[in-house]
């Protein structure tokens, strides 16, 4: 066989549909124990559910005692029915008001200082941690976990101990959106997989997690639901979320295994609804993002209990391996809850009286100070710059600071959370590590990561107090509602303002400049982002916005030492790799352009735009079947990938496969955004005619 010559190829694409691509491209898109063997594991199942971004006082069998009269609360018939056969815990408390940190907790039954999972996006959890699903497989039991989003995703290490973990959530689109929203998958396609699952399972015994988490936002119910809840949309994912765990719950009942499942519904922190001044949740501690549901029903769980003493996610492991009869984990810090769900009991010993919560992101994000507290069932003590307590007793919804009325409380509160979480958590510096060891070899073997010191914050309450910054909290909200709306100049104004009094603020920057992106005003995004990283304002995102901004005005050397920079900071940004890939290719530097596309497919290998970019590399290398192997791959892996289309059919072309370049042209025609690929349309419309006029066989 004649290897075709790619020569004229390699320079027509170069100079030609490889330069528009360019622009088209940054578009769019965007330890194990061995099992005792004096206890027999109990043979039961244990379904774990957990509900996220759900506040407490928005479930029906919670909403008597919501302390903010002003909200509504949806109708969630199949948990109100599952608390009234089992037990409900009026005060279960979360530790960090957010995704990842808060379902570590749960799974390790320990505090974020020791699972090590301080925010978002940037830990993974170690394998030297005991699970709380490792536990159940190492005692025999099928384990398998359902996720709701990527906030949960295996690359940050919760998927230990987990035999199945369904977390592939679709991918386009994820560029663009807020930092701390993920791609994400409706309830009902996560219902179905996880009944999938229990067909099959359901009959030996199982250790099941399934995770919801359509009630964070963007609240976007489907119908019934939005109609039902056209001012509460929030609500509304509450409702539905509910529809759907009582598809679960009929299926127990059908299969006659209710009463040897132990059924666990959790929330795993609220949402602030704007209670305190902030929307969602990350930011502050109040009870609005970590009071969340919590109800346990199954053998031995007395129906229609209800539990007033406050209980905190901690306590959830060693609930569940006590009802399995697991080995202790002796690395828990919570207790079980036992005595309370069978007896009403108080706990013995402290109990679950000691509640420690923290976040990490306003530090992490706003380059505010960070917060911890101590809630008892009685108070709660905030430390922060201005430090608050609250008597919950008196003041549920935590509106009246009364330090200056009870120094002495506020000063035993404070002192206990150095003695819970330790005194080397004072001045703490801490590390990013935002990918596992394996991942960073393998990235290093390639050469990236080692060139960029890790990104590290200290813990020591500097920067602004987070309630004095309410108003920025505020202008970032209303910049949501603007942006949506297409507002984009007026969001960029308030973002102006917001910026000039919060200079060191990586997401108000950051929100100011993509506000400039949606104008076309390149320049001034530019200004924005350099400005923010010269106040210190710097992030992953900030300066891979940096580095496409560039490109976007023909700098292409600014642009790819932005980006590589970009993904020092940050090298699980995957388009980050893609565009630097691109540019890279761009300027003929093709060995450096296969690194960053590699440096996709090792940490994700099904990232089809990563083989579309390997396709690329191969046609610079004169290596037909090589490209031909990669742009196939990418279809393969998302059918809605135009670009390889587009690539198989000039290769094809250039190769003289008359009818397989003219199907692949067609099949571009045929998906293709007419607004996204507004430039190239004509230019193969006109290749196809081309085609056609050529006698067959040529
Ligand atoms: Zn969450």
């Amino acid at each position: 066989m004649i290897r075709p010559s790619l020569g004229r190829f390699a320079v027509y694409l170069a100079a030609g549909w490889l330069g528009v691509q360019l622009t088209f491209s940054l578009a769019c898109r965007r330890s194990s124990e061995p099992a005792s063997t004096q206890v027999e594991p109990r043979d039961a199942n244990v379904l774990f559910i957990t509900l996220d971004t759900t506040r407490a006082d928005h479930l029906g069998c919670y909403a008597a005692e919501s302390v903010h009269k002003k909200d509504g609360s949806a109708k969630t018939p199949h948990l109100d029915a599952l608390a009234a056969s089992g037990a409900r815990f009026a005060e279960a408390i979360a530790e960090v008001p957010l995704t990842l940190p808060s379902h570590a907790c749960m799974f390790t039954g320990t505090y974020p200082e020791v699972h090590g999972l301080r925010d978002m996006g940037g830990f993974v959890l170690s394998p030297q941690h005991l699970t709380l699903a490792t536990m159940a497989r190492n005692a025999g039991f099928q384990t398998a976990a359902f996720l709701g989003s990527k906030a949960v995703g295996h690359q940050w290490g919760l998927s230990q101990g987990f035999e199945t973990y369904d977390d592939n959530m679709p991918s386009r689109g994820t560029e663009g959106q807020l930092p701390g929203v993920f791609p994400e998958r409706r309830a009902s396609v996560t219902t179905d997989h996880a009944l999938d699952w229990l067909r099959q399972h359901g009959g030996q015994k199982f250790f099941l997690w399934v995770h919801y988490y359509d009630p964070h936002e963007p609240y976007d119910p489907p119908a019934p639901f939005n109609r039902q809840y056209p001012h509460d949309p929030y609500s509304g994912e509450i409702a539905y979320t509910d529809q759907q765990v009582g598809r679960l719950f009929d299926f127990l009942k059908q299969q006659n295994i209710s009463d040897k499942t132990l059924v666990v519904v959790v929330g795993d922190h609220g949402e602030g609804l704007n209670d305190h001044g902030e929307g969602t949740h990350g930011i502050f501690i109040y009870d609005d993002t970590v009071h969340v549901p919590l109800i346990v029903a199954g053998p031995t769980v007395p129906a229609g209990r209800v539990i007033a003493n406050q209980v905190r996610l901690v306590d959830l492991l060693p609930t569940v391996a006590a009802f399995l009869r697991l080995p202790p984990n002796p690395a828990a810090q919570g207790v079980s809850l036992w005595p309370l769900i069978e007896r009403g009991r108080e706990l013995p010993g402290k109990g679950s009286n000691y509640a420690y919560i923290e976040t990490l992101y306003p530090k992490t994000y706003m380059n505010w100070s960070e917060l911890r507290a101590m809630r008892t069932d009685r108070w709660k003590f905030i430390l922060a710059p201005h430090p608050e307590l609250y008597d919950l007793r008196a003041d549920p919804a935590e509106t009246q600071n009364v330090i200056a009325l009870h120094p002495a409380e506020a000063d035993q509160l404070q002192k206990k959370i150095w003695e819970i979480i330790g005194h080397q958590s004072q001045n703490q510096t801490v590390k990013y590590e935002p990918m596992s060891r394996e991942s960073r070899q393998e990235l290093e073997s390639l050469g990236y990561v080692s060139a960029g010191p890790p990104r590290e914050i200290v813990l020591n309450m500097s920067g602004p107090d987070p309630k004095d910054r309410v108003g920025t909290l505020q202008a970032m909200q209303e910049y949501d509602r603007l942006m949506k709306s297409k507002a984009f100049a007026r969001a960029a104004r308030i973002m102006e303002v917001a910026v000039r009094t919060d200079r060191t603020n990586p997401l108000a920057n950051l929100y100011l400049g993509r506000a400039y992106e949606r104008l076309g005003n390149w320049r001034r995004a530019i200004e924005t982002y350099r400005a923010a990283t010269q106040a210190g304002a710097t992030s992953g995102e900030i300066v891979s916005r940096l580095g496409k901004a560039y490109l976007r005005v023909g700098d292409l050397k600014g642009g790819i030492d932005a980006m590589e920079r970009a993904s020092q900071l940050n090298p699980t940004d995957l388009d980050n790799f893609r565009n630097l890939g691109i540019a890279l290719l761009q300027s003929g530097r093709v060995e450096e352009a296969e690194r960053a596309f590699k440096a996709i497919t090792v940490q994700d290998e099904h990232y089809s735009a990563a083989y579309n970019g390997l396709g690329l590399v191969a046609i610079q290398r004169g290596d037909a079947a090589g490209a031909l192997r990669n742009f196939q791959k990418a279809i393969a892996l998302d059918p809605t990938e135009v670009e390889p289309l587009l690539n198989l059919g000039l290769l094809y072309q250039k190769t003289g496969n008359r009818q397989q370049a003219l199907r692949y042209y067609q099949e571009f025609l045929a998906k293709a955004s007419p607004k996204e690929y507004a430039q190239l349309i004509p230019q193969v419309r006109e290749a196809i005619q081309e085609l056609r006029a050529t006698p067959p066989g040529k």
